[in-house]
């Protein structure tokens, strides 16, 4: 059994649990262990011993005598075990190592042209992931080369999770049915895995800000749209792994704008930040980019904010149908339209006036606030659970 497939409760205090309370710090001893989780001590001990083998944990032996024999600490290993994540978007990629509790040890942004196609774009970031690990900048003296468990790479469209193959991507010219994974084993050793980039902000999200709750729905509105859902603690990708992407959901809107699927109206031609764009271009607006329109937004430019109260509206009613259908705990909104307050209000206004009362009665409807390394995040929890469940 993997710990996709683990109960809940299993979950909550599943090898990768104990890993994590070792490395914040929480947990120095197999009793601390057995005493946080509610385990048996003979099933902790177990379950170190394993991460013990994996060389995901170490014993160091310097606990404190109480007059008896000297109880054995658990530590991650220095000079330790890191894991690298890479968040690709249109423009920048966010990379960086992380400890095997999610937590940053560093992080960079680099300017990325995603037209210049898989092999260059991929090729340097690798690259540069694995130079941070095996050279990692000198902070507070420490500078000990890390040992690279595995690399998490989230991508701005659909990723088929079972190939690790990106399947007809907007506005991503030449990655059509690129495989990631291959391409990644051909030049590191370590295992590479590969996931939409909404579906790594929502495991990023839900991991480091509501981990006790059981159902959430993450939105990332940037450049593009899409969603990631967490159900019953875990992520849902569904059978082929495009569970969430309401990109190409239909939604009404007068004209109904061309959409780069060859339908017209989808939710991304009308509410993405690449639709925004376009929309006040076409109304004669001289805007270049997103951070263009955010600035017009910020500014109370009366075009830019009816576009975004607009855009809220049209993600809204797709996320009232998801909400209505799904019934989550939180519903929360991320990416760099998420701080566009013309468009949050509407998407509140929108989901309390379209869904039923049970299902908004708790429903937290908030704004992803884990910050720029949400993805990287992400990434790292999925190979961080990979690793502890083939251990
Ligand atoms: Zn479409």
């Amino acid at each position: 059994m993997t710990i996709d497939d683990a109960p809940r409760d299993a979950l909550r205090s599943g090898p990768r649990e104990l890993l994590r309370w070792v490395a914040s710090g929480a947990a120095v001893s197999r009793a601390d262990l057995a005493r946080l989780s509610g385990l048996s001590p003979s099933t902790v001990s177990q379950r170190v011993e394993a991460l013990i083998n994996q060389g995901l944990l170490e014993e160091t032996g310097a606990g404190r005598s109480r007059g008896g024999r000297r109880p054995r600490q658990l530590a991650v290993p220095t000079g330790g075990a890191v894991v690298g994540a890479i968040d690709l978007g249109a423009h920048h990629a966010r990379l960086g190592t992380l400890d095997l509790s999610g937590r940053v040890v560093q992080a960079r942004t680099r300017s990325v042209s995603i037209e210049d196609g898989p092999e260059a774009v991929l090729g340097g970031l690798l690259a540069e992931v694995s130079a941070l690990a095996a050279a990692p900048e000198k902070t507070g003296g420490a500078s000990a080369a890390s040992v690279l468990r595995g690399i998490g790479i989230g991508i701005p469209g659909p990723v088929q999770h079972a190939t690790g193959r990106i399947v007809s991507p907007s506005r991503m010219p030449g990655w059509n049915g690129f495989d990631v994974a291959a391409f990644c084993a051909d030049r590191v050793e370590v295992p590479v895995i590969v996931d939409n980039d909404a579906n790594l902000m929502a495991l990023g999200a839900h991991r480091t800000a509501h981990p006790e709750l059981d159902h959430a729905v993450y939105i990332k509105a940037g450049t593009g749209i899409g969603s990631g859902v967490i159900s019953s603690g875990r992520l849902h990708r569904g059978a082929q792994g495009s569970a969430g992407d309401i990109s190409h959901c239909r939604v009404v809107a007068d004209p109904a704008p061309p959409c780069t699927c060859g339908n017209a109206g989808c939710l991304e031609a009308v509410a993405s930040g690449a639709a925004l764009v376009t929309a006040l271009r076409d109304q004669g607006v001289p805007v270049s980019d997103l951070t263009g329109v955010i600035r017009l937004i910020d500014d109370g430019d009366r075009h830019a904010t009816a576009l975004a109260r607009q855009a809220g509206r049209a993600i809204g009613e797709i996320l009232a149908v998801v909400v209505n259908f799904f019934n989550p705990q939180v519903v929360a909104i991320g990416g760099r339209l998420a701080d566009c307050e013309p468009l949050l209000a509407s998407v509140r206004a929108t989901l309390y006036e379209r869904c039923l009362p049970l299902a908004t009665q708790t429903l937290l409807i908030e704004r992803v606030t884990t910050g720029q390394d949400v993805g990287i995040t992400g990434a790292a929890h999925l190979v961080i659970d990979h690793v502890v469940a083939t251990s």
